[in-house]
This record gives structure tokens, C-alpha cells and sequence, in this order.
């Protein structure tokens, strides 16, 4: 089972990515805790390179080592994994690509949809929960959490609205792929919800 965490910056996804496989493990369920950009030795350096602030990168130079990376990711830790029949959780995937260098940075959504199609084979999330949570909430809790230290801080007004917008765009074009989650609510009631619905639609 391939399962996706998406949501905008501030939105409690890390937080709801370790305490979601702390409870498959617990239950005895073989999971494979991964994110991105990143997840594999790769996709790690890559990381650090298109979050370095002292690099200016164009959108379309950003989207293709996002893409880059995704295609190490796979080839070196979600595919094997599947393979062998774990549960794999990504710390985003595809999705994210389309809400930030599409919606977010203003290339054609084709255009992110054609590289990443290239960059996965085809390989798609079975679910992707998407935290979603209004952006004055979570741009609080960036700055809360000082965040803001990357290369994505210096985003534009209106950046994180679009990025939530997309992710919520995302979900209404196949509603049975995606799990929303109001990231208002607890910690907790949040990852009874997503444990809930991994195992009454999923069986895990
Ligand atoms: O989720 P995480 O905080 O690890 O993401 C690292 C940074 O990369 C964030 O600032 C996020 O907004 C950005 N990002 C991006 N495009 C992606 C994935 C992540 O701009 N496709």
C-alpha cells in the first residue's frame, strides 16, 4: 500500500506522517517511513540543493530536479519497498509538485504532470491524505516554529493560498484517491481519522 501525506507548509503533516506509522507499527504492520524532496541517498543531495537559499533557481530548473529526485526515490526506496510488500508513507509525493511548481510557481499544470508521468512510470499513491488547514492558521505556526529558513521563504503573497488551493483541486478530480483532513482539529483526532480510514477502506 502506497499512502501519501500532502498539505501546505505548517499544516502538521510531519507531525501526522510519525504518528500514523508509529500506529501501523504498533499494530505489527512492516512500514516504510519516507518524504520528499528527499528518501533516498540522491534525492537527499538534490534536497539540499534546490533548498539552499543562496541558489536562485527557475521554476522550470526547480520542477525537474523535483522530478529528478522523485525518480531516485523510486527506483531506490518506494518501488523496492512495495515490492517486497510493506507499506510505504511519503512526506509528499506528486501532488506536491503540481500545488508548488504549478499553482505555486506558475508553470502549466500539463507541463508538471508530463515530466512527472516521465520522472514515476505511472506509479501513483493508493490515497494521499491532504491536511488542509486555513493559511493564516498555518503561516502562524511557521513562524511559531521558525520555519522559515529555506529557499521556499522567500515565497510570494498569496503563494501558500494557491498551494492549498491546488491540493484541494486535487482531492474534487478523484475524491476516492484522497482523504481530506481539517488540520484544525487535535493531533490526536487527527490521526484517528486517517488510522480509521486506512483500515475501513484499506484494510491495514
Ligand atoms: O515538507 P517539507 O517541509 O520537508 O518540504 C520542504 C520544502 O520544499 C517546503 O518549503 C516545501 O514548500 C518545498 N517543496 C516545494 N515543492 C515540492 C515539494 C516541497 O517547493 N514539490
Amino acid at each position: 500500500l502506497f499512502v501519501v501525506f500532502e498539505g501546505a507548509d505548517g499544516t502538521g503533516k510531519s507531525t501526522q506522517v510519525d504518528a500514523v506509522s508509529a500506529t501501523l507499527r504498533a499494530a505489527g504492520h512492516d512500514v516504510v517511513v519516507t518524504r520528499e524532496p528527499g528518501g533516498s541517498v540522491v534525492a537527499e543531495k538534490l534536497r539540499s540543493l534546490v533548498l539552499d537559499p543562496a541558489h536562485e533557481i527557475s521554476p522550470i530548473t526547480e520542477a525537474l530536479i523535483f522530478a529528478a529526485a522523485r525518480a531516485d526515490h523510486i527506483e531506490k526506496t518506494i518501488a523496492p519497498a512495495l515490492a517486497a510488500g510493506q507499506i510505504v508513507i511519503s512526506d509528499r509525493f506528486v501532488g506536491s509538485s503540481i500545488a508548488y511548481q504549478s499553482a505555486g510557481r506558475g508553470l502549466s499544470r500539463e507541463t508538471i504532470v508530463n515530466i512527472n508521468a516521465y520522472a514515476t512510470a505511472g506509479l501513483t499513491p493508493d490515497v494521499t491524505v491532504v491536511l488542509d488547514l486555513d493559511e493564516s492558521v498555518a503561516g502562524r505556526r511557521r513562524v511559531e516554529r521558525a520555519e522559515l529558513t529555506d529557499r521556499m521563504e522567500s515565497a510570494p503573497e498569496g503563494f501558500q493560498d494557491a498551494v492549498r488551493a491546488s491540493f484541494l483541486a486535487q482531492v474534487q478530480a478523484a475524491p476516492e484517491r484522497h482523504l481530506v483532513v481539517d488540520a484544525a482539529q487535535t493531533p490526536e483526532a487527527i490521526t484517528h481519522q486517517i488510522v480509521t480510514h486506512l483500515s475501513t477502506k484499506y484494510g491495514v
